[in-house]
């Protein structure tokens, strides 16, 4: 476990998935436990390999009652029906999920259709999940927490950031290429949490390299960077990722394998 306190409030952070959709010895798809007194238990994503990592830590699935999806790609967003599935059997059964613009059609089409998983619905599953389009968001949703959205580039991509009473923030950029809409979402935000996926030579799709992580860290000087959505390619480059991100600026670098908690 990485220890690391600052602030009044706590929050944990787990990184469940630290990885792409190609699953390596220490990483696998997106996914993120975050866990505070004022927002309870909350995923950040839920690609393949989610629900199974949350079953390690000993966190029951029904304690998730609330799901910010970055984007739909398979990687991201797998698990997300079988959360849906689980939570029919339990008798506290709502769910809130948090999704780009298109998550509601989405989902209504993967629950009504009897060629997909029509059944969810007769398993009651409009009753308990409450679908929030987010795009240019910025709304409280409970005890006085702020969450703010922006659309990035990528696919129907959105970052999130949350900002804490006690004064803690955290940006979460989901999939992206280097984006001037999520530079302003993360400005002054003490935690960022962006994706780095290849090495600039190895680059392809829609997303960031190191060498751009390293720009953007200059610009915006997180308190701490916990990196993800690593690539295989990128993961056997991690410790020139860290000595290149460690000039660009002072914050704590975490370059997390899966099941690694950050306490802040
Ligand atoms: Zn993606």
């Amino acid at each position: 476990m990485i220890y690391y306190r600052g602030g009044s409030k706590e929050l944990r952070i787990t990184i469940l998935g630290a990885g792409s959709i190609l699953p390596t010895k220490e990483r696998f798809s997106s996914g993120i436990l975050l866990e505070s007194g004022e927002l309870g238990k909350v995923l950040l994503d839920i690609g393949p390999g989610t629900l199974e990592k949350l079953r390690e830590m000993g966190v029951d699935p029904g304690e998730i009652k609330r799901v910010f999806v970055t984007h739909l790609h398979v990687d991201h967003v797998l698990d997300l029906l079988a959360l849906i599935k689980i939570k029919a059997y339990l008798p506290e059964r709502r769910l809130a999920i948090y999704g780009p613009r298109g998550i509601s059609e989405w989902l209504n089409l993967l629950t009504t259709d009897d060629k997909l998983f029509g059944y969810l619905s007769r398993m009651g599953c409009k009753d308990y999940l409450d679908v929030h389009e987010c795009w240019e968001t910025s709304t409280t949703i409970e005890n006085g927490i702020k969450l703010s959205t922006t659309p990035v580039e990528h696919f129907n991509g959105i970052a999130y950031r949350l900002d804490f009473l006690g004064g803690i923030s955290l940006t979460y950029s989901g999939d992206t290429v280097p984006d001037d809409r999520l530079i302003d979402l993360a400005r002054g935000s003490r935690i960022l949490i962006h994706e780095c996926s290849l090495p600039s030579d190895k680059m392809r799709g829609k997303h960031t390299s190191d060498e751009d992580l390293v720009e953007i860290v200059r610009e915006l000087q997180p308190e701490i960077l916990i990196v993800v959505h690593l690539y295989p390619e990128m993961e056997k480059r991690v410790d020139v990722l860290r000595e290149k991100l460690r000039s660009a600026f002072a914050g704590k670098i975490y370059i997390p394998r899966d099941l690694t908690t950050i306490e802040v």
